[in-house]
């Protein structure tokens, strides 16, 4: 299947009018495509959208789907919509095609595709290896579920640009042809377990990053996850894992804090792992990944080395805010994970007062025992995972409970000592006291520099 052979007047739905859903319906009708968008949401919400769907003359209706959905050559659909919603499984019955947006943007790309996706770090990913291309002096655009998508920026690239694309498991449910050049596959682990029938179908629909993939492809995988590794070891194309604990015979890996890539069979000295900016185990995994899909597109060892020397990370993934009374503030509010929490705790030496909670998705906390026990001096909990989380951790530190940020700020500021950490890495969704993660960092942060 894939691009049907003629999209000029193919009649195309798209499900969902968020970002990616107006930008596939501005692509697909540029291409002379007949677009129908269709979205629950009531039409007053929707006012900025309807504007832009108006001056590109495509239809829509808002409020609720109606049948006309299906009146069409296939459907795209956005992240937003479940698989296992009505609309979709009725679309498959009926025999449609349902696509998501990176498979129908990926039909008009010439670029070669690095795609990224993984539980966590897929953002500070795909950042990290679009300023690798850019700084080797390749036309790069760094897209996808980072926020940009692709569909926006797909016709600008050409065969000597590079497509850097963070992809979703709720994209990749829905592709069909979509082929990276270089895949990367950073870890499992779970996470939107609301979304799938269960764990193995959320880590299947990972592995579709590389379904596409043939022999003169790349796929970059973590060797340390082993069912990741496993899945890695069976596929038909150049292969690449990665390994922070030993030293294996093909992709990266580090030994002695020096990080190595093999080629023809030899490890190269590539980087100090201390001289790497980003800071703990996770990073390095990232940074590793990162070098590995840049040297598969042939980005010099060089141009990679000096990249990972200087790339700071990304806003409010362990990010640096002050220092004040000899007490260092960190914003990691990405952290809506207990497995990014984990990681966050491994990074520092220094004790920790952890401020953690916000909206629980049924997390289990057990994997943070040890460590809290071990690393942090207080924690200090908000929003509604407060009362179950001080529960499960009130025997392995002190538990305090904060009304409100600023609460919690202040709290954590008593709690802490000469050389401590206050480290804002909550392992919950921020929907119950913030609009998103990135609202939660930026009071945090706001906060901490009012102190
Ligand atoms: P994603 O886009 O997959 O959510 P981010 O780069 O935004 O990933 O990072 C999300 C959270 O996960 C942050 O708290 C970050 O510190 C942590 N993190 C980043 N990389 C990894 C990794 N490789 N393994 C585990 N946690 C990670």
């Amino acid at each position: 299947m894939g691009k049907p052979e003629k999209i000029k007047s193919a009649r195309v739905s798209v499900l969902g009018a968020a970002r990616s859903g107006i930008s596939v319906a501005k692509l697909l009708k540029s291409q002379g495509a007949v677009v129908f968008v269709s979205d629950k949401k009531p039409q007053e919400e929707a006012a900025q959208h309807i504007q832009v769907l108006e001056s590109l003359g495509v239809s829509y209706e808002f409020g609720s789907h109606s049948d006309r959905i299906f009146d069409a050559d296939f459907i795209v659909v956005s992240p937003g919509v479940p698989s296992n919603s009505n609309l979709v499984q009725h679309a498959l019955k009926v025999g449609l095609n349902v696509y998501s947006e990176v498979e129908v943007a990926s039909w008009f790309c010439r670029a070669p595709i690095v795609a990224i996706t993984g539980s966590n770090g897929k953002t500070t990913t795909t950042t990290l290896i679009g300023k690798i291309f850019e700084k080797a002096g390749w036309k790069t655009v760094v897209a996808g579920n980072i926020g940009f998508p692709i569909s926006d920026y797909v016709l600008d690239v050409d065969e000597n640009s590079a497509a850097v694309l963070e992809v979703s498991s709720f994209q990749l449910d829905h592709i069909d042809t979509f082929k990276p050049k270089a895949a990367v596959l950073l870890n499992i682990t779970p996470d939107h377990l609301d979304r799938y029938e269960n764990y193995q179908a959320y880590v299947n629909s990972k592995f579709r990053i590389f379904m596409n993939q043939s022999a003169g492809d790349f796929s970059i995988y973590n060797h340390d996850d082993e069912a990741v590794n496993k899945h890695g070891e069976g596929l038909p194309t150049v292969r690449l894992p990665f390994s922070a604990k030993e030293k294996i015979s093909n992709g990266g890996f580090v030994e002695h804090d020096k990080v190595y890539l093999v080629e023809d069979g030899k490890p190269n000295f590539l980087i100090d792992s201390k001289e790497i900016k980003i800071r703990g185990v996770h990073n390095l995994y990232n940074s590793i990944a990162s070098a590995l899909a840049a040297r598969a597109l042939g980005v010099s060892a060089e141009v990679i080395a000096d990249a990972l020397r200087e790339f700071p990370g990304v806003e409010h993934r362990l990010e640096p805010v002050r220092e004040l009374n000899g007490v260092r503030y960190v914003n990691d509010s990405k952290a809506t994970n207990v497995d990014a929490v984990w990681y966050a705790l491994g990074s520092f030496e220094s004790p920790i007062v952890l401020i953690a909670g916000g909206k629980d998705k049924g997390n289990d906390y057990s994997p943070l025992f040890d460590l809290v026990k071990k690393k942090v001096r207080a924690m200090v909990l908000i929003g509604q995972a407060a009362q179950k989380m001080q529960k499960e951790f009130s025997d392995k530190t002190k538990c305090v409970l904060a009304t409100t940020m600023e609460d919690a700020v202040s709290k954590a500021r008593r709690e802490a000592k000469q050389g401590d950490v206050v480290l804002l890495s909550p392992a919950c969704a921020s929907f119950d006291m913030f609009q998103d993660y990135e609202h939660r960092g930026r009071e945090f942060k706001r906060l901490v520099m009012e102190l």
